[in-house]
């Protein structure tokens, strides 16, 4: 008896490429170019999620694109606002996976004088297999690499939350190219970009700070990166975007090697091997000596100022005893550290020290003369750390009351 085969084709999905690529692919199919334009305006202008509302295009087109590309958006499954405004956003994937992005409003208490910076910080893996102690997101291990699509419409689906109530919908007619700017030069050309600077963007700044190991889905992260930067993409500038790791030293030399000038931060935690090998398994396979290596050399390529994050943890790494290491490492690498008090987890059993603790590291640090920050509360009372909201919500499910 013969045996039927059945093929599965699993489609690209359309916020995964690059101008470029789409251009490539509108070649093949005799498109003109200014419908590429027209497609990316409707994906990172108008934020669309549904190819039957990007009415410039004509229909035949739309169609094409439904048979060749996916188009999946993140569904939001829950917010949280804090008191200071800080806004978490739980997403569930197309597999029913759910991650965290979380929308941090500058405020004067924080950076001492009004801004209108907003910072979006994402998540770029479903878990994590780092398994540092204090981290609600490594506690069921890792699931799996977020997609590129799936890191990109982070910043997308942020924005149409916020901005649902305020942007009415774009007016234009089926088959009309008026409302979208032709583009009959290449999608880098610099009449793209003075379109694309004009857009309204509510999100200013990166950080690849959320759920995961960013550098452990190295080729998804710097293709999504890519797509955020671009100006026809998500229009936001490489130095406002910024990639941390737990310690990936190889990785660290592979992103000093990429053309763009993205900031490192690194999730430091600890200034000895002693103090890092408690709370991070990833020093045990990448040393300070190994880590502190590759980031002069990240230093030595980028000539970026490099930031050290260090979660203050009692009886870790919050004692003034850790304030020489730490200064040492710092002014060692020109780093800057950012001093973040501990957001308790349940079911964890690190604590964070008393407001005077925190205040007394800062002025150690400071006066071992090194550029140093202490976070005041943004999210503590939103499960801010990240994995927290998911794993709630897991639980949730899993118990329902
Ligand atoms: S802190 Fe970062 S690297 Fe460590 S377990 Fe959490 S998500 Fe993973």
């Amino acid at each position: 008896m013969r045996r039927g085969i059945i093929w599965w084709t699993v489609l690209a999905d359309i916020k995964s490429q690059t101008a470029g690529e789409l251009q490539a692919q509108f070649e093949l199919w005799r498109q003109p170019v200014y419908r590429v334009s027209q497609v990316l305006e409707w994906l990172y202008l108008h934020r669309t999620t549904d190819w039957d509302e990007m009415t410039s295009l004509p229909r035949a087109l739309r169609d094409q694109l439904r048979n060749h590309y996916s188009l999946h958006s993140l569904e939001l499954v829950r917010r949280q606002g804090s008191r200071d405004t800080t806004q978490k956003f739980l997403w569930r994937l197309a597999d029913g996976s759910l991650i965290e992005s979380v929308l941090i409003p500058a405020s004067p208490a924080l950076y001492a004088e009004p801004s209108d910076r907003q910072t979006l910080c994402v998540s770029t893996q479903v878990g994590c297999a780092y398994g540092c102690k204090f981290c609600a997101s490594g506690l069921a291990g890792l699931k799996r690499n977020l997609a590129v699509e799936e890191i990109v419409d982070q910043l997308l689906a942020v924005e149409r939350a916020e901005s649902k109530a305020r942007s009415p919908k774009p007016k234009v007619q089926d088959g009309d190219e008026k409302g979208s700017v032709r583009l009959h030069e290449p999608c880098d050309a610099p009449s793209a970009a003075r379109r694309s600077v004009a857009s309204p963007r509510l999100v200013s700044n990166l950080v690849i700070m959320g759920m995961g190991e960013p550098l452990a889905n190295y080729d998804n992260l710097i293709q999504a990166l890519r797509i955020l930067n671009a100006h026809w993409g998500g229009a936001i500038g490489a130095r406002k975007i910024t990639i941390s790791t737990s310690g990936l030293a190889p990785q660290i030399r592979k992103l000093a090697a990429e053309p763009l000038q993205f900031r490192l931060a690194i999730s430091l935690h600890g200034a000895t091997d002693a103090t890092r090998n408690k709370i991070m398994p990833v020093n045990r396979r990448y040393p300070l000596r190994e880590l502190t290596a590759a980031c002069e050399y990240y230093l030595q390529k980028k000539g970026r100022m490099i930031t050290f994050e260090y979660i203050l943890i009692e009886g870790v790494n919050a004692g003034l005893d850790q304030v020489n290491p730490l200064a040492a490492l710092a002014r060692r690498l020109k780093a800057k550290v950012n001093l973040i008090p501990y957001n308790q987890v349940e079911g964890l059993p690190w604590q964070r020290p008393s407001e005077s603790a925190q205040e007394a590291f800062l002025r150690a640090l400071v006066g071992q003369k090194v550029l140093a920050t202490l976070r005041r509360e943004k999210g503590h009372d939103i499960e801010a750390a990240c994995g927290q909201l998911r794993l709630k919500t897991e639980q949730e499910l899993a118990h329902p009351i």
